[in-house]
């Protein structure tokens, strides 16, 4: 227990002022969050222990710490010798740890049940503390169905990167407890568009040469890296080894991104110098290849910004509970319980359908596969569209202080729209749907089942889904994509919520996102039960 901080100052009371959250349980004070995952059938006991460690004041502290103290980058050590290092103040490390500890990239693999949204639900909580520190960790999940493709490369990485453990070592990975992996695929002149990759791969007897550039890398002190390049066979997955026997394998870094927020993690732009790289899947089958890992790290950015919702309208709460204006409670005023409300509806249609999503990843039929693989995108784009706004909106909650660094505010608006760019930006996502739906007759037949399922318990709903497939009685036009997915999205989770919430969520959702009439700003709304809602944040 720590001594109180004074509060009787010279010139005046400290009063009306909330007091510090100290130790906050991310598990046990998330009711909505059991529910899912226990419908999901995630792990309990791991998730329990993780939401525990992650919401201590200690690792809040190194939170701050691991985005306040950016990192560094190391070219050269004092000789002028290459180094091509990035330096992390160690709370970044201790951040890492406690995550790989915990099976953030380890237990979806292990093949016990729910490893999926056992993780999904990692995802959610690390959001809630620190989002930079989930970027390597995610890549190192989302690559190992990749390096499985190949059974000796798998026989050496795959049980390092899923080690529970986290070794910060620079050496190579044989001589590692634990591995982290990234993917660098963009490029200056492609980005989105990887077909216009240029860097080139020569064959060097069982392995391959890389020479070019990539425009953004994050994670550059990853053990390797997947990555894209032009082969005589056409564009090829390669996984890149960082750190060889006795030498660096030729990564330059370039530069760090001076980015907006995710300051904890270091995303860089590198330069292959004829690197060493192995194969991976067939010569001219790279974008095949590579995007079983980029399928895997959109569940968490589906999942992410579902966390980072739940961190804004939790600090809300807890200052909307200790605040008072104009001789009330801030959390007795309609006008404030109002705009919670609404922002509360995104949050928990968020989180629901993120792990919904989550749950089609544990699946092993091909209905499952192929539900994950069109709700993921939905998921992706719905949830990533309402982040910033629910995130700024909480931010006026806690009012002047809501735009100081002191809250856990700012952060979470700097990384707010980050899960909505990478791994596949808002346009791009939405033409994947479409042609997701084009292609894949059973993901379009998965997805209406999932739709028709809650048809006749509700009639708004039902009025909805009518509206919506008179709309498109088939696939839209390119300039109504957005339209279209959003619309998706909406049904979908709407059809979730009517399952599994309380009336007030998804009569809530349906009579302010699917049919009623209302503003476009939020709180704009009448008629929710207030009291009901706010009570979901546990
Ligand atoms: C912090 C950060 C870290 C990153 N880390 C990595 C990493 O580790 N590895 C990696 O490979 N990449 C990484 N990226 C890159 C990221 O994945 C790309 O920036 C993203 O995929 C978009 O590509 P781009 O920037 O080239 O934009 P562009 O492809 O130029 O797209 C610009 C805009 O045009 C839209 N658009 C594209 N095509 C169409 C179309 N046909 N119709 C309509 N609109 C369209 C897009 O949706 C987007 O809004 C990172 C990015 C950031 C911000």
């Amino acid at each position: 227990m720590t001594t109180r901080a004074r509060d009787t100052l010279p010139t005046h009371d400290v009063l009306n002022q909330p007091p510090e959250r100290g130790d906050i349980d991310l598990w046990t004070s998330d009711p909505v969050l059991q529910g899912c995952v226990n419908r999901a059938k995630g792990r309990v006991d791991p998730l329990a222990a993780y939401g525990r460690a992650l919401g201590t004041a200690q690792t809040q502290e190194a939170a701050r710490d691991a985005n306040r103290n950016a990192p560094e980058l190391r070219l050269f050590d004092t000789g002028g010798r290459r180094l091509d290092e990035v330096r992390f103040h160690p709370a970044y490390h201790q951040l890492i740890l406690l995550s790989q500890s915990a099976g953030y990239a380890a237990l979806p693999w292990d093949s016990q049940p729910g490893g999926h949204a056992t993780h999904a639900a990692m995802v959610y909580m690390a959001s809630q503390i620190e989002p930079g520190h989930c970027c390597p960790l995610t890549m190192t999940y989302a690559a190992v169905p990749v390096l499985k493709a190949d059974a000796n490369i798998a026989q050496r990485w795959v049980p390092k990167l899923t080690a529970h453990t986290y070794d910060p070592a620079i050496q190579p990975i044989a001589q590692k407890h634990g591995a982290t992996l990234g993917m660098a695929m963009t490029e200056k002149q492609g980005g989105s568009d990887i077909r216009a990759n240029t860097t080139t791969a020569v064959r060097d007897g069982d392995q391959w040469r890389l020479r070019g550039h990539k425009w953004f890398c994050s994670a550059p002190m990853s053990d390797g890296f997947l990555t894209l390049a032009q082969a005589p066979g056409g564009l090829t997955c390669f996984l890149v080894p960082r750190w060889l026997e006795g030498e660096r394998n030729a990564i330059h870094l370039m530069r760090l991104k001076d980015k907006l927020g995710n300051r904890a993690n270091a995303s860089a732009e590198i330069e292959y110098h004829d690197a060493l790289a192995y194969q991976l899947g067939d010569e001219g089958a790279g974008i095949r290849t590579i995007l079983e890992m980029v399928h895997h790290t959109r569940l968490d950015t589906a999942m992410a910004p579902a966390g980072l919702m739940r961190a804004a309208l939790s600090s809300a709460h807890h200052w909307v509970c200790h605040r008072s204006a104009f001789q009330r409670r801030l959390i007795d005023q309609p006008l404030m319980c109002a705009v919670l409300s609404d922002l509360i509806l995104d949050w928990e249609g968020a989180l629901t359908l993120g792990m919904r999503v989550a749950q089609a990843f544990d699946g092993q039929t091909p209905e499952n596969r192929a539900f994950a693989r069109i709700s993921v995108a939905l998921a992706k784009f719905l949830n990533n569209k309402r982040c910033p706004v629910v995130v700024v909106e909480a931010m006026e909650v806690l009012g002047g202080m809501g735009y100081v660094e002191d809250t856990p505010l700012p952060l979470l608006y700097r990384e707010a729209p980050l899960n909505g760019i990478w791994e596949g930006s808002g346009n791009v996502i939405c033409l994947d749907i479409l042609r997701t739906l084009a292609r894949e007759p059973l993901a379009s037949e998965v997805l209406q089942a999932e739709l028709e399922i809650a048809r006749g318990t509700d009639r708004a709903y039902d009025a909805a889904l009518q509206a919506y497939r008179a709309q498109w009685p088939g696939l839209p036009s390119e300039p109504e994509a957005r339209w279209f997915a959003e619309r998706t999205a909406l049904l979908l989770t709407a059809s979730l919520l009517l399952r599994n919430a309380p009336s007030a969520v998804a009569d809530g959702f349906i009579a302010t996102r699917l049919t009623g009439d209302n503003g476009r700003v939020p709180g704009s709304v009448r008629g929710l039960d207030t009291d009901a809602l706010l009570a979901r944040l546990g």
